[in-house]
């Protein structure tokens, strides 16, 4: 059977650099990329007022999450200065910042961050 979902996205983007540890056993040359990261919200059924969350304040608590991170090198920059900053790990920590901030019965159902506009990575818990 079916089920109904409505799901909504905002999309941010930050600029930054980073150097993988470990790239083919090796440090990745440094260098930067204009990352987007979409957030996904999602609802089986719609409140009353006829919409999932407020794209507003969904894109205000995005920014609040990617804003540390923003034309810094993110290998300096918790969690980062301890796990690899790859997009996967970026989606995964950013899924796990922005459920803490999101308002009551909002559902996030994942997080896909693109470092460049063919390569993207997402994260989701179900
Ligand atoms: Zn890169």
């Amino acid at each position: 059977m079916p089920r109904d979902r409505f799901e909504v996205t905002v999309e941010v983007s930050f600029a930054a650099s980073h150097q993988l540890r470990g790239y083919k056993a090796d440090l990745e040359p440094l260098h930067g990329h204009n990352f987007r990261v979409e957030a996904f919200v999602d609802a089986e059924t719609l409140p009353e007022a006829g919409y999932v969350i407020d794209f507003l304040e969904l894109e205000t608590i995005l920014q609040e999450v990617v804003a540390p991170y923003d034309h810094r090198h993110m290998n300096d920059i918790a969690p980062f200065d301890a796990i690899n900053p790859t997009t996967e790990n970026m989606a995964r920590f950013f899924y796990q910042e922005l459920e803490k901030k999101l308002p009551e019965g909002a559902s996030l159902a994942r997080i896909r961050v693109w470092e460049a506009p063919t390569y993207g990575a997402s994260f989701s818990r179900r």
